[in-house]
Order: C-alpha cells, then sequence, then structure tokens
C-alpha cells in the first residue's frame, strides 16, 4: 500500500526561509546564503519523508515566494515593465515581480483559493512571449535525486494556471485566458521530457481549480490540456491532484476520464461528497490518491475512521491501487509539533503538524498494507489483528488521544452547548429599525456631517511591543504595565482630540493581534509558540487553535476602554473582534460544524457588548474582517455560510439599545457580490477599504444599491507610508458622495495604523480632518 503527500511546508520548523529571504532582502546576506538555507530545508523534508517511508515524495513544492509565480518564472510570462530580457530567471526579476522595486510595483497578490495563503497573479495577454525561463523543477527532482531520494515532480497544472492569472491590462475584455493554452503546453511538454531525461518516474499536476463551479468551455481545457500532453507524459505515472472541496459532478466525469493521467488525488477531508462520486464510478486501472490526512487543520487525524474509509475505498478500486494522502498541500497547517515544548500535554496529544502528518499518512498505508495480507476473517477481527501487528503503540495512542479528545472536561461546556444550540432557528436583530436607530444616536452624540474616525489601531512603537513583551515575561509589574499602555491610550486620545477628530479610538496598544488578544482571554483556546503558516512571501500567522467551547470568563476590553472613555469629552469606540473574524484567523476545532463554534464566540462577545455599554461606551466596533474569507469556493455552499455567520454578528449586538452605535469594518474591497449580507448585518456604520483597491466598492452603488445605514468607505490607503494630500482626500469623498447619501457618509482611513509610524499617520490625518471639514462647507 503506497503513501503520497502533496506538498510540504517550505518555511521551516523555526521560520528558517522566513529569516534568511528578509536578510537576503536587507542586503545582509548573499544570493548563496538563501540558497544554502533553502536547499537545507529541502534536504531535510525530503529525508523525513524517506525516513518516514512515504513512497510519493513531492519535489518542487518548495518556493522562494509562491508556486504560482514559480510557474509564471518557468513560462517566461514576467509581464514587460519588468524589463526582463530573456535568459533563466534570477531573483533580481523574480523578486521584484513578487515585491516590486525601486521603478515598479509589485505584481498583484490574491488568496489562494479560501486559504490564507496568497499568490501572485499572472498577468498574460496575447503578446505574451512564453519561453522555458526557469529550470526549477528539474533541477530540484535532480537534487533530491543526488541525496537519494526520487520524487514526484509537483507542477501547477496548466488550466489551473490559467485559471487564475488575470488579463493584463489594456487586454479587452474578451480575451480568454484560455486560448493561451496552446502556447503554454510546448513548455510544459519540455519540462516534462527534461523530467523524464533525469529519470523521474512519476509527476503530480495540481489542478485544484476543478472543485470550483466550472462551465463547460472551461472543462474541455482539461481534456485538450491533457490529450495533447498525452505523448510527452507517456510512459510516467501521472497524477491530477485536486483539493480543497470535492469535484463536482460535470467535473469528476472529465477529471477521471482526462487522457496520459494515471492518478487522480481528491481531498477527503473537505471534499465531502468525493466519496459517493467514486462509489459512482472510478475508472478501472487508474490510481486513487486518497486525501485522508487534513492539510488544513492541525488535528491528529482520527485513524481508525481513516482505516475504515480507506478499507470502503479499497473494494471499490482494488487493493493495489489505492495510494494514502494528504488532503492537500502541508503548506496550510503547521510544520512540526516538536517545537510545542509549551503546550498543555493532553491537548498536545490532540495534534499533529505537517511532521506528523506524514507518519499519519504512512501508518495509515502501512496498516491496510498489514491487514492487506491477511486471511479473510470476520471484519472486526481483520481490524484487531491488522492494528495488534502494524504499528501497534502508534494506532492505540491514536485512539487514546481521539477518546481524550471526545470526553475531556476541558472540551464540553455543557452551559455553552445549551445555549447555543438554543440561538439557532431563531433570529437575532435589534428591534428598531437602522434608520430610527441613527436618529437616536445622532441625538445623543451630536456628530457633524461627514463626522471622522480611524478604524483602531495607532502605531505600534517599538517601545510598545517591548512593554507588552516585558509584561508577557513578568519582568515588569502589572502596575507599570498599566501605567505604561495608560500613558500611550493618553496620547493617543490627546492627539486626535488636536487632530479634532468626532469619534476617536484608544489605539489598540494592549493588543499583539486582533485576534490573538481576544482568543487568550476566551477559555476553549490554545496557543503555540511555533505554529506558523505561510500567508504570503515570507510572511507567516499563528493561529489560535479553538479546542472546546468557547467561553468568556470576565470582561475583555471593558477596563482599557473605559478608561480611554474617561480622558475625553468626546465618544471612545469599544473596539472588539467578531465571531467570524475569530473563527476564519483560527485553527477551528472539526468535532462539530464551523458554525456551531460561531455561534460560541458570538456569544461570548454578545457578553462584551453588553458590558462596554454598562460603562458607558456608546460606540462600539465590531471588526469582521475576515467575514469574506470564510466564504465557500463553490456557490452552492455560500447561502448557507452567510446565513450564519451574518447571524452570528447580529446576535452580537442584537441586544444593545438604539441610542448605542454599532460600527463594523472590513478590509478587502471583494464586497459587491455580498452586498446583500452585508446590509443584513444590520450594523449602524461600516468601515471599508476602499482606496487601496481603487475604489472598487464604490461601483455597488453607482448599480443602484440602497444602502441606509452609516458607511465610510476608506479615504486613503494605509498600507503606504505615501500621504494623502487634503485636496486627493477631498477627490475621493467628492466620488462618494456622488452615489451615498452625505447623512450618512463617514470619513476614515482604510484600515487600522497599527503598521504606520506616526510621521506618516499625523499628517495624514490632519488632512482626512481638513478635507471633511472643507466639505462640510460645501455641503
Ligand atoms: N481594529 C483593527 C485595527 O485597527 C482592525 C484591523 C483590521 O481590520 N485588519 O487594527
Ligand atoms: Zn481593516
Amino acid at each position: 500500500m503506497a503513501s503520497h503527500i502533496v506538498g510540504y511546508p517550505r518555511m521551516g520548523p523555526k521560520r528558517e526561509l522566513k529569516f534568511a529571504l528578509e536578510s537576503f532582502w536587507d542586503g545582509k546576506s548573499s544570493a548563496e546564503d538563501l540558497q544554502k538555507v533553502s536547499a537545507d530545508l529541502r534536504s531535510s523534508i525530503w529525508k523525513q519523508m524517506a525516513d518516514a517511508g512515504i513512497k510519493y515524495i513531492p519535489s518542487n513544492t518548495f518556493s522562494y515566494y509562491d508556486q504560482v509565480l514559480d510557474t509564471t518564472a518557468m513560462l517566461g510570462a514576467v509581464p514587460p515593465r519588468y524589463g526582463w530580457n530573456g535568459g533563466e530567471i534570477g531573483f533580481d526579476t523574480y523578486f521584484s515581480m513578487a515585491r516590486g522595486n525601486a521603478s515598479v510595483p509589485a505584481m498583484e497578490m490574491t488568496k489562494w483559493f479560501d486559504t490564507n495563503y496568497h499568490f501572485i497573479v499572472p498577468e498574460l495577454g496575447p503578446d505574451m512571449k512564453f519561453s522555458y525561463a526557469s529550470h526549477k523543477a528539474v533541477n530540484e527532482y535532480k537534487e533530491a535525486k543526488t541525496l537519494g531520494v526520487d520524487t514526484v515532480p509537483v507542477l501547477v497544472g496548466p488550466v489551473s494556471y490559467l485559471l487564475l492569472s488575470k488579463p493584463a491590462k489594456g487586454v479587452e475584455k474578451s480575451f480568454s485566458l484560455l486560448s493561451l493554452l496552446g502556447n503554454i503546453l510546448p513548455f510544459y511538454k519540455e519540462v516534462v521530457a527534461e523530467l523524464k531525461a533525469a529519470g523521474a518516474s512519476s509527476i503530480q499536476f495540481d489542478e485544484p481549480t476543478l472543485v470550483m463551479d466550472l462551465d463547460s468551455h472551461q472543462l474541455q481545457a482539461f481534456t485538450h490540456a491533457y490529450s495533447e500532453l498525452e505523448s510527452s507524459l507517456f510512459g510516467l505515472n501521472v497524477l491530477v491532484e485536486t483539493y480543497f472541496a470535492d469535484v463536482p459532478v460535470e467535473a469528476y466525469k472529465t477529471l477521471t476520464a482526462l487522457k496520459g493521467v494515471t492518478g487522480f488525488g481528491f481531498d477527503l477531508v473537505r471534499g465531502s461528497k468525493t466519496l459517493d462520486l467514486i462509489k459512482g464510478g472510478f475508472p478501472l486501472g487508474k490510481y486513487l490518491f486518497a486525501g485522508v490526512v487534513d492539510g488544513r487543520n492541525i488535528w491528529a487525524n482520527d485513524l481508525a475512521a481513516s482505516l475504515s474509509t480507506l478499507q470502503a475505498l479499497e473494494g471499490i478500486v482494488g487493493k493495489d491501487k489505492l495510494v494514502v494522502s494528504s488532503s492537500c498541500s502541508l503548506l496550510h497547517t503547521a510544520v512540526d509539533l516538536v517545537n510545542e515544548t509549551k503546550l498543555d500535554k493532553e491537548i498536545k496529544s490532540w495534534l499533529a503538524f505537517a511532521a506528523q502528518k506524514v507518519v499519519e499518512v504512512n501508518a495509515l498505508a502501512k496498516a491496510l498494507a498489514g491487514y492487506k495480507d491477511e486471511v479473510p476473517l470476520p471484519h472486526f477481527v481483520l481490524v484487531y489483528l491488522s492494528l495488534r501487528d502494524v504499528l501497534p503503540a502508534f494506532f492505540s495512542e491514536n485512539a487514546a488521544a481521539q477518546a481524550s479528545r471526545k470526553s475531556s472536561p476541558r472540551v464540553t461546556n455543557e452551559a455553552v452547548q445549551k445555549a447555543a444550540a438554543a440561538l439557532k432557528g431563531s433570529d437575532h436583530r435589534r428591534a428598531t429599525n437602522v434608520s430610527a436607530r441613527l436618529d437616536a444616536q445622532q441625538k445623543k452624540l451630536n456628530l457633524p456631517i461627514l463626522p471622522t474616525t480611524t478604524i483602531g489601531s495607532f502605531p505600534q512603537t517599538m517601545d510598545l511591543r517591548r512593554v507588552r513583551r516585558e509584561y508577557k515575561a513578568k519582568k515588569i509589574s502589572e502596575e507599570d504595565y498599566i501605567k505604561a499602555i495608560k500613558e500611550e491610550i493618553f496620547k493617543v486620545v490627546k492627539l486626535q482630540e488636536e487632530l479634532d477628530i468626532d469619534v476617536l479610538v484608544h489605539g489598540e496598544p494592549e493588543r499583539n493581534d486582533m485576534v490573538e488578544y481576544f482568543g487568550e482571554q476566551l477559555s476553549g483556546f490554545a496557543f503555540t509558540v511555533n505554529g506558523w503558516v505561510q500567508s504570503y512571501g515570507s510572511r507567516c500567522v499563528k493561529p489560535p487553535i479553538i479546542y472546546g467551547d468557547v467561553s468568556r470568563p470576565k470582561a475583555m476590553t471593558v477596563f482599557w476602554s473605559s478608561m480611554a472613555q474617561s480622558m475625553t469629552a468626546r465618544p471612545m469606540k469599544g473596539m472588539l473582534t467578531g465571531p467570524v473574524t475569530i473563527l476564519n484567523w483560527s485553527f477551528v476545532r472539526n468535532d462539530q460544524p464551523r458554525s456551531e463554534t460561531c455561534y460560541q464566540i458570538a456569544l461570548a462577545i454578545k457578553d462584551e457588548v453588553e458590558d462596554l455599554e454598562k460603562a458607558g461606551i456608546n460606540v462600539i466596533q465590531i471588526d469582521e474582517a475576515a467575514l469574506r474569507e470564510g466564504l465557500p469556493l463553490r456557490k452552492s455552499e455560500q447561502a448557507f455560510y452567510l446565513e450564519w455567520a451574518v447571524h452570528s454578528f447580529r446576535i452580537t449586538n442584537c441586544g444593545v439599545q438604539d441610542t448605542t452605535q454599532v460600527h463594523t469594518h472590513m478590509c478587502y474591497s471583494h464586497f459587491n457580490d455580498i452586498i446583500h449580507s452585508i446590509i443584513d448585518m444590520d450594523a449602524d456604520v461600516i468601515t471599508i477599504e476602499n482606496s487601496r483597491s481603487d475604489e472598487k466598492l464604490l461601483s455597488v452603488f453607482r448599480e443602484g444599491v440602497k444602502y441606509g445605514a452609516g458607511i465610510g468607505p476608506g479615504v486613503y490607503d494605509i498600507h503606504s507610508p505615501r500621504i494623502p494630500s487634503a485636496e486627493e482626500i477631498a477627490d475621493r469623498i467628492n466620488k462618494m458622495l456622488a452615489v451615498l447619501e452625505t447623512n450618512i457618509l463617514w470619513v476614515n482611513p482604510d484600515c487600522g495604523l497599527k503598521t504606520r509610524k506616526y510621521p506618516e499617520v499625523k499628517p495624514a490625518l490632519s488632512n482626512m480632518v481638513a478635507a471633511a471639514k472643507l466639505l462640510r462647507t460645501q455641503l
């Protein structure tokens, strides 16, 4: 029984690649230094998989930045503005595309399906001259071979590559990216030929777009591409890998009929219907790569459950045609549990990071193989025998951990379960409609038209970070910590008063991260030291782990918010992270539906909202930065998600008085397709990113969507150190006034200011207030 891993994290167990990249970018180390760190990481990963007994070990899943950008490099698809003159693409051109250089900005980056990984979007037009410009796949194959490991080179498949691209600027809308298929396939053939010549016996094409809603024209492109590649692929084991969802029926038919392909990979964790599809028919003689070990979460696999799934599949595709695999690349999970020395022992026994998942995949394959060789006995006896004979300790420890997770009192909180269950089926809305509420609030708050505000955080200085760190490490007393944070809040409050901002924030100096801050104070959350996951380039995030029922032992923000309010006569916004964002930016438990966990968090945040209100905070912002991120890939599943996500948000604030103003904030621009859900959140005011994304947001209002609540489309991009002028900001506001009523419009930046510096923030905000004041005189 064979085993396979779809892909592996490249950052290293302690983010070695991140530090090597950043030091190289800063000019502190050489290209050779970077290459050396990278080669060491690759070799240790290959050896680790080989030692674990994995049969199909991937190569070319390492990347200096991103695998889609690597494909762009392989095809020589460099946009002309980077001034590349042909030849093998080097670091200069590669990193210029990824990060920009002194004269040219970076290419666009976007989310990789519904993960938090971001890829560099290829820009293609009819004039693009492709060439074979990066031999990375072949080089890595050879490198592994020299180390004695025969790997499966992984390529982003040609059709997915095109479907993930965007038309270059100036290319007319009617241009079909798929029309370039014939132009890129010759280079894929060239790569395949070189891999064969180097001794490769297998190849993997990642075609995850097959899980999306594709039309028949798009599906035909797969048929066409693989027929075209068939003769080049002859003699190789060819795997087409899908992941992140099940494959729709039509796509399944197309996929399993592809010429020249000998194996198909499926995500059996997220692909809830894949099993039925396979039962409904799987091509004779082909390999099934069964992704039973979750590549997107950190839970130990339920080996006994996987084993029975695999046994069922074995019955369909044949014993020697089943390959045990990960559900997707392990890129999306943390790297190695071994480095988590501070985690609670029981919780740790429930977890598996990438390194442990490799062992799980192999153990399952071994267990199945053992099972295969045994004489036919009644089913339960067979399972018992195979468990006893193969890796007994591993399986029994796993079973014990699964059992402990099911019964552990730290997971279950009856009261929370009950309260969350009671929410379902009923609606939660504020009793008064939004325009009447806005009137009531205005009476209390007495704000000018075009009120100004900011999104929450102010610059996080080195000193501030040091204070937090030292407090956490117990190097400074609570008293000193409170004093330091209080001083910072005071500074931020006075600055906003000087700037004459209308609705103030406390600046969030006590927060390291908008999810971690709340997770640390809620029950049911655990934190890792090294559980990093690549987000983009060298950037990684460390999601909290939600392992149990969520509850709020005590108020989380009231102390700081009321302290801040006491420093000013102006309204001070209470600042919370919403349930959907906490959920989407955490590793979520897999033993209950996401919606259930979300409702539990919503109840905890609801308590906080009500405590803030009691403490005299009249404006409360509940950030839902990540609401859109959780949107399922397939249209058929989106309505359900939006329903419970929006419901969860409403639960947090359905209990406040009309005079309490609820704000929410979102930082994505692709908002137009879910505008009705956003309206349904029923917030009094929404502040939203707008400037960074070329004001695309406004088009939805131009198209006539009625929006009656308060809205603050960002008037400047906080990602850039550039200081916008008052005229430029006034210009932007005027564009908004053209499509939105004056009395609902707010003036604010795109997002929080935490990554900026005071010399940028002060003049930018001062210009923002000046612009608002100027326009007030003209209205
Ligand atoms: N209140 C948060 C801040 O200002 C919001 C951050 C975000 O939207 N990503 O930092
Ligand atoms: Zn934001």
